[in-house]
């Protein structure tokens, strides 16, 4: 399987997950055959995603089941990046949490303690089971001082039966209530992007996704080129796709 001519110039592929490999349950059309490609032609490959709903093992294991290889190593969630941020900023001993077990996980790992009161930092992640309460409780730890951060500002992610509002929209409905605007650690922030070339190591880098507000704005952020895969289209772009095995196989 030949790789196509834009990805000639690069060394190192970092993949958006929701609307690039996958939709849904579903890998995109050809995108397993595009990712043994990559690996085929010696490119580093690492897959980076602001979904905040699973862990980074549940997502080497989806990868696996839909018949891409991945390892631990090259899943770079908006979690890890999280868990890193609150790990790195001491004042920030207690949290309100809005998000999964996974986002749970990364916060307890952070050493950050849990509460419904005297919160320093509000965590934002959009999650299944969102409900009326923890917006509640989220908003009234802002009003009493505590710093809001959210792990992305997407406003939807695609499934099958059409998008479904993602953690943006919970930020949104936040920063209306409380007028505080939330510090944001997934895409369009380049951390999450640099956490990913630490482990590729040096060379001339890539990134795929879907979003031209997250991932490519995120690309851009890093200083990274960007292409676009899923129908939305930017000039800002190097390529834009109908899907990851369009932009990659020749
Ligand atoms: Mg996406």
């Amino acid at each position: 399987m030949k790789l196509s001519h834009l990805l000639a110039g690069y060394d190192n592929v970092l993949l958006d997950l929701d609307g690039c490999v996958w939709v849904g349950d579903d890998a995109t059309p050809r995108a397993v055959e595009a990712v043994d490609a990559l690996r085929g032609a010696g490119k580093g490959v690492a897959f980076v995603t602001n979904d905040a709903r699973h862990s980074v093992e549940d997502f080497v294991r989806k990868l696996w089941g839909l018949g891409f290889r991945a390892s631990v190593e090259e899943v770079v969630t908006v979690g890890s990046a999280l868990q890193f941020v609150l790990a790195s900023t001491p004042t920030w001993k207690r949290a309100f949490v809005i998000g999964s077990d996974a986002i749970h996980r990364h916060v307890e790992a952070a050493g950050v303690r849990e509460t419904m009161d005297g919160a320093d930092v509000v965590v934002i992640a959009g999650h299944d089971r969102f409900d009326y309460d923890e917006l509640r409780y989220a908003v009234q730890a802002i009003l009493n001082g505590a710093q809001p951060i959210c792990t992305s500002r997407d406003a939807t992610f695609p499934m099958p039966d059409g998008p479904w509002p993602g953690t943006g929209a919970v930020v949104a409905a936040v920063e209306l209530a409380t007028s505080a605007e939330a510090v944001t650690i997934g895409k369009p922030s380049p951390d999450i992007f640099h956490t990913a070339l630490d482990r590729l190591g040096p060379g001339r880098t890539l990134v795929v996704g879907d979003r031209a507000d997250s991932d490519l704005a995120g690309a851009h952020a890093a200083r990274l080129d960007g292409a676009l895969v899923g129908g939305e289209r930017s000039d800002d772009a190097v390529a834009c796709a109908t899907t990851l095995a369009d932009l990659i196989l020749a």
